[in-house]
């Protein structure tokens, strides 16, 4: 089973958006489990205290190496087998291949930051993996941790009701999705295309390929120049 440590100083936060529908459901069947540490806990003075103010000056305050260390090493002893996490702006973005990566292990030990940052000491010295969910600033980790783990448990064994959607949706291909079309016939004047009404099912796969390629090389050339060079070659060799 996928288990799931969340350090963070806002548990109430858990299971949130995870405690509803697929994860929801998941997690009470037992699919997946998740267990929260307050980091708060491990702070030894008589406030509680978690953050100090950055070395070398400036604004903001910085979450403390030794006491995020007591908590990482009580969540994760060093014979623990799961990647060790830390949600970050500064880390690999995010992709399906490591989601995907990440659901094929034992689990993950998930760190939230919070104020401007981790003392980097703490993140070199218990091997913390830096990942970014993008390219832009929360004000703390746990909706990133949220993300992470939902994209994870949809695609855990038993989650998801129909297997064959797991492996044919956006960035698994390396291409976006299709168009999605459902009843009414007619929306406002607008029709579903006709295709996709033929009943041959040739035509519509070729039809959504083509929609595929079409979306990705204009939205995203950067995904259309990455996908795989075997389709590059493909789409390149002259027409016989
Ligand atoms: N001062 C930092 C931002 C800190 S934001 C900087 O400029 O890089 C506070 C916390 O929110 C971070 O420690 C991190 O845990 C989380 N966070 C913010 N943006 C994130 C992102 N894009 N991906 C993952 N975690 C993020």
């Amino acid at each position: 089973m996928f288990r799931a440590t969340v350090l963070t100083l806002y548990p109430e936060m858990f299971p949130g958006a995870l405690g509803h529908s697929l994860a929801g459901r998941a997690l009470s069947d037992g699919l997946w489990s998740l267990q929260t540490i307050q980091i708060r806990d491990f702070s030894t003075d008589r406030h509680r205290t978690v953050d100090d103010t950055p070395a070398g000056g400036g604004a903001g305050m910085v979450l403390r190496a030794d006491i995020l260390a007591r908590a990482i090493d009580h969540a994760s002893p060093a014979n623990d087998r799961r990647p060790r996490l830390l949600m970050s702006p500064r880390g690999t973005p995010l992709t399906q291949a490591r989601v995907r990566s990440l659901a094929e292990g034992p689990g993950a030990v998930v760190v939230c930051g919070r104020f401007e940052g981790v003392d980097q000491r703490v993140i070199d010295a218990r091997g913390l993996e830096e990942v970014s969910i993008g390219d832009y600033i929360l004000s703390g980790g746990e909706p990133a941790a949220l993300v992470l783990l939902d994209a994870v448990v949809r695609l855990l064994p038993g989650v998801m009701g129909n297997q064959a959607s797991g492996s044919e949706e956006s960035f698994e291909t390396g291409l976006l999705e299709h168009p999605h079309y459902t009843r009414p016939t007619q929306f406002e004047g607008s029709p579903i295309p006709e295709v996709l009404v033929s009943g041959n099912h040739a035509k519509i796969a070729a039809w959504r390929r083509q929609e595929s390629e079409r979306l990705t090389a204009t939205r995203r050339p950067d995904l259309w120049a990455a996908r795989p060079l075997d389709a590059q070659a493909k789409k390149r060799a002259p027409k016989a």
